[in-house]
């Protein structure tokens, strides 16, 4: 089966053709600039890349552009749309209604709107490119892949806010957890590496791109994760405060006389190692300017690393133990200076970095010593894979 995975942003699109029967990623690309006027960069697996500026007023055109860069018949992947079966949406969201992937239907998309107040910027997005797919390639199916699914295991003592009980039940305020179809990927392929059934696992997965989240892992399944509500909580993040104190935004109020809005803002975009660092949230710009001497980009991986090896150790803590820590996605697959910082001085649990082997970057590896009692892992996460997976089995 050929599936089209879409990754649906305010203003951008990601895309991948998948072959499912033989894994492999036959084109890729990016729509960018949505409604403000239109760039698509289009990869087909063994074609040279190329970038063109395409007027793109909505997502629909987007579309559009992506389906004729497929089929185009020098640089395109496919002859006709005919052959991709199917198609597989990530979507940012997806409350307490989807436990699991589903096929989208009419009902589907009426619950994934309900949802669309808890991710705002994202849920919105997701479902135009859904209706778009709808639109322009009419019979095939569409299935949604929730970032939110895999979390929704977590036992009530893990997802209840210390908040008065009615703002769960009135507007299920709690902890939902993100990333969940690379935590998800990222620990079976940890249970593989550590050749044990998934069951029988304790795995931390430490998801750190610009966007970082920690989960923990039992028995295959999410029992705890570090972003909460929105993907605003946790480690610091590339421009994300991470948790701070709650009373830091009434303070901060006062102090500069900006709004709840304004203040959410510095909290998403202006924050993070960003914040601290005065302008760095890609980690190889803060490793340069810490080599360099600035001491703020010094602090700001300090920051990051500490936060990291914090739930690592509470995660354990929750779990009763831990058999296994796998890093993945940007800075976890590519960082082994982080990776080190997070993992150093924690022999008294068992874990003892190889330092030969954590210089990896980019591949899968174990970087524990071979008589570390919890295995440390690089593994790659690959969500569009995933979510190809996910829609094969569900069509
Ligand atoms: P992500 O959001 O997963 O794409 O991760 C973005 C972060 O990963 C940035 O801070 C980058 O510095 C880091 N990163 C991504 N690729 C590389 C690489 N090849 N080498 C070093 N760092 C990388």
């Amino acid at each position: 089966m050929k599936v089209l995975v879409i990754n649906c942003g305010s203003s951008s699109l990601k895309y991948q053709l998948i072959d499912s029967d033989t894994e492999e990623l036959l084109a890729k690309g990016l729509c960018e600039r949505i409604a403000v006027d239109g760039r698509l960069t289009h990869t087909t697996t063994g074609k040279e890349k190329y970038t063109k500026d395409l007027p793109m007023p909505d997502h629909n055109a987007a579309v559009s552009y992506v389906l004729e860069a497929l089929t185009d018949k020098e640089t395109g992947a496919i002859t006709d749309l005919s052959e991709i079966d199917a198609v597989g949406h990530r979507i940012v969201h997806g409350g307490e209604k989807f436990a699991k992937s589903v096929v989208i239907t009419d009902e589907v998309i009426a619950a994934i709107e309900e949802c669309n107040d808890l991710a705002p910027l994202h849920n919105p997005a997701n479902l135009i490119g859904i209706r778009a797919c709808q639109k322009l390639m009419p019979g095939v199916p569409n299935v949604g892949v929730f970032d939110t699914a895999f979390h929704q295991t977590m036992p009530d003592k893990a997802y209840i806010y210390g908040i008065p009980y009615e703002y769960y039940t009135d507007y299920k305020i709690r902890r939902y957890g993100f990333h969940g179809t690379s935590h998800s990927f990222v620990s079976k392929r940890t249970a593989e590496l550590l050749g044990k059934n998934i069951e029988d696992t304790k795995i931390i997965v430490c998801h750190l791109g610009n966007g970082s989240s920690i989960t923990a892992v039992k028995g295959g399944k999410s029992v705890d994760t570090t972003m909460g509500l929105t993907p605003l909580a946790g480690v610091i993040m590339g421009t994300r405060s991470g948790d701070i104190d709650p009373a830091i935004i009434e303070f901060l109020a006062n102090k500069t006389g900006k709004n709840i809005e304004e203040i959410n803002t510095i909290l998403n975009k202006k924050s993070g190692v960003y914040g601290l660092s005065g302008g760095f949230s890609d980690f190889r710009d803060l490793g340069k300017g810490m080599e360099e001497g600035n001491d703020r980009c010094r602090l700001a991986l300090d920051v990051f690393a500490y936060g990291v090896k914090k739930y690592i150790g509470a995660y354990a803590a929750a779990m009763g133990g831990v058999d296994a820590i796998a890093f993945t996605a940007g800075i976890g697959e590519n960082n082994p200076y982080v990776r080190n910082l997070a993992m150093s001085d924690m022999e008294y649990m068992g874990i003892t970095i190889d330092q030969e082997a954590n210089k990896v970057m980019g591949d899968e590896k174990q970087i524990s010593t071979p008589d570390s009692k919890v295995k440390v892992f690089v593994v790659p996460t690959n969500e569009e894979l995933a979510i190809a997976r996910e829609t094969v089995a569900l069509v």
